[in-house]
């Protein structure tokens, strides 16, 4: 341990600093932070390549030194903008920890919605709190370095993105739609068997897990690029779908 805290490991004998790691949550379901605290077989790995300092599900120990903040949850609430810059303040790398912090996820669903007061009257009753109007993604208020896309985000996937930065290795998505690895997964499409499945325009990534267990892509983690959202349309009313 040096004189700062920051613990030491060696890669390929070159000394490495162990980053001091932090997690926040926004509005969010946690889900993926519980990804990380649930990965039994391997946590003890992934904990030997950082230091982490603030993970409120995990430990009870706080600070405001940091270098990596992984921020779950989209922005709802006014005290959560604050909330937000001060991490951006702290932190070196700030990362958009899954699709609520990517593009907002499951909270944006309310966006749809032209009256946010009638929103507001159905999900929270008699029982009215103060949130915003919008719910919204990271990048309106603050400067995202790194986006893990997924709801939850995969494990697997954030060691490997975790491991990157730790060795200063450039961390890059797949630009491929699930069907790629799908396909390599050798698959029976689900479209095949009479199930919609939006895998055709959704980013890659994630080794198709849910085509894997026969659950049609929902799209969790956003378009692919060049996405053909118009062939994505044929192909759905071509096997009788809206
Ligand atoms: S991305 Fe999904 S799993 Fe993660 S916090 Fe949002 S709703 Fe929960
Ligand atoms: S099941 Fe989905 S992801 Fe797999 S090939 Fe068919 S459309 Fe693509």
């Amino acid at each position: 341990m040096t004189d700062q805290g920051i613990l030491k490991r060696t890669y390929l004998g070159i000394p490495m600093e162990l980053p001091h790691v932090a997690f926040f949550e926004l509005s969010s379901c946690e889900g993926c932070q519980l990804q990380i605290v649930n990965n039994e077989a391997s946590l003890l790995d992934f904990l030997s390549l950082v230091n982490i300092v603030n993970f409120r599900e995990a430990m009870t120990e706080q600070t405001d030194y940091y270098d990596i903040a992984f921020v779950e949850g989209s922005v709802t609430r006014a005290d959560e903008i604050d909330r937000l810059n001060t991490i951006r303040k702290n932190a070196k790398i700030l990362v958009a920890f899954g699709s609520c912090a990517c593009f907002g996820g499951v909270n944006q669903l309310r966006n749809r919605f032209k009256d946010p007061i009638w929103v507001k009257k159905r999900v929270y009753g008699k029982y009215p709190i103060v949130t915003n109007d919008l719910a919204k993604p990271l990048d309106a208020f603050v400067n995202v370095d790194l986006r893990i896309y997924g709801c939850p985000v995969k494990k697997e996937e954030v060691e490997k993105i975790v491991t990157n930065i730790v060795i200063g290795k450039t961390v890059s998505h797949p630009k491929y739609p699930v069907c790629m690895e799908c396909k390599a997964n050798e698959n029976v499409c689900l479209f095949d068997l009479g199930e919609p499945c939006l895998g055709p325009v959704t980013r890659g990534g994630r080794d198709s897990w849910c085509p894997n267990s026969r659950f049609g892509c929902w799209g969790c983690r956003g378009p692919a690029e060049d996405a053909n959202v118009e062939q994505m349309q044929a192909i759905m009313r071509e096997h009788g779908f809206s």
